[in-house]
């Protein structure tokens, strides 16, 4: 596996995307939501990258700002070298058919009023890929690499299951031949009965087109099963990135080892659960050094006066933890 994980598909370099927040009369801006603050990291060829973290954290944030659905603050996105960030429109457009995004909810994806048919072959059209009888063909041959049958493709979202909802939202995703697929919460909307279907679908899928994914879950078991390497957000930063064996076993950042904690299978070192103290504060207003500092159970004096950098501690195992300096 490491040899064909070599070739980088995508590296990210200290990406930021602040939400600008205004008040009164005149609109004074008065802050920024740090969504995103400074992530770096990459994506190899073939790669499946799980992203975990508890809600607010940015995730979605991240996903959507890698291929401009959201416009970066700041930071470097090269995908097999170009900067995405510093693409013109007509060469954003040629880029958006490589890297695709499937969402939490197929319904978002899927016009109510569009057959399935012609949702799945409208990336083909915005594109002026093949003529309409290779397109029709196409759309068949996608719904069939789905599970689906080619002749459900006159019929309308309605008449579809949301398991089947989200088959028809990956096809549409495949239309163009993407090699990067962000998938965000593709199946926490689903009955957990369907879900173990469409994630070995999504896993079939990214071994017969060799497929990367930024797989965005809250669901570690799902994320232990899919992912080759693990990345755990808090507040807009990633605070741990290490191959997926290593994480699970050896967790070094104290916010990893809270959410190993809680999933009773994932027994972190022995230890018994570690309970989260509080929510996660507001990215607008983060606490001061370490943004974990109210909320670890090992904080030191240094923790709220320093922000502690992602450093690589083992051989691809990287830490943003003053414990380890
Ligand atoms: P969840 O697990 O709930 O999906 P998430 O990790 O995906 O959470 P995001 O949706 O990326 O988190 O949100 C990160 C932060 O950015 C949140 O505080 C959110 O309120 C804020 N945010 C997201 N989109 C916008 C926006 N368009 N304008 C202002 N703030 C936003
Ligand atoms: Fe906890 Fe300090 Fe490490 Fe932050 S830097 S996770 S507060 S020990
Ligand atoms: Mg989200």
């Amino acid at each position: 596996m490491k040899n064909e994980l070599n070739h980088k598909l995508i590296q990210i370099k200290n990406l930021k995307k602040y939400y600008p927040v205004t008040a009164g009369l005149f609109s004074r801006h008065i802050g920024d939501i740090k969504a995103v603050d400074g992530v770096t990291f990459d994506i190899s060829e073939r790669e499946i990258i799980g992203l975990v973290g508890e809600s607010g954290c940015g995730k979605s944030t991240l996903g959507k700002t890698i291929p401009r659905l959201e416009e970066p603050t700041s930071g470097e996105i090269l995908y097999r070298g170009t900067d995405i960030t510093k693409l013109d429109k007509k060469g954003l457009r040629e880029l958006r058919g490589e890297i695709q995004i499937i969402f939490q909810d197929p319904d978002a994806s899927l016009d109510p009023r569009m057959t399935v048919g012609d949702s799945i072959c409208e990336p083909l059209v915005i594109h002026n890929i093949d003529n309409e009888k290779k397109r029709m063909d196409r759309v068949a041959e996608l719904m069939e690499q789905v599970g689906l049958e080619a002749r459900q493709a006159d019929l309308y979202p309605h008449e579809f299951s949301g398991g089947q909802k989200q088959r028809i939202g990956i096809a549409r995703a495949l239309a163009l031949n993407p090699k990067l697929i962000i998938a965000d919460e593709p199946v926490s909307a689903l009955d957990v009965s369907i879900q173990a279907q469409i994630l070995n679908l999504m896993m079939d899928i990214q071994e017969k087109f060799g497929l990367a994914y930024l797989l965005i879950a809250h669901d570690l078991s799902v994320i232990r099963h899919m992912a080759h390497r693990v990345a755990i957000m808090y507040l807009g930063k990633i605070v741990e990135l290490a191959n997926k064996q290593e994480l699970f076993e050896n967790p070094l950042h104290p916010y990893t080892e809270a959410l190993l904690s809680a999933v009773p299978s994932f027994k972190s070192k022995g230890k018994g659960r570690i309970l989260l103290r509080g929510d996660v504060p507001s990215p607008l207003n983060p606490p001061s050094g370490c943004h974990f500092h109210p909320r670890c159970h090992r904080v030191l004096h240094i923790c709220s006066k320093e922000e502690p950098l992602l450093t690589e501690m083992a051989q691809d195992h990287f830490v943003a933890c003053h414990l380890y300096r």
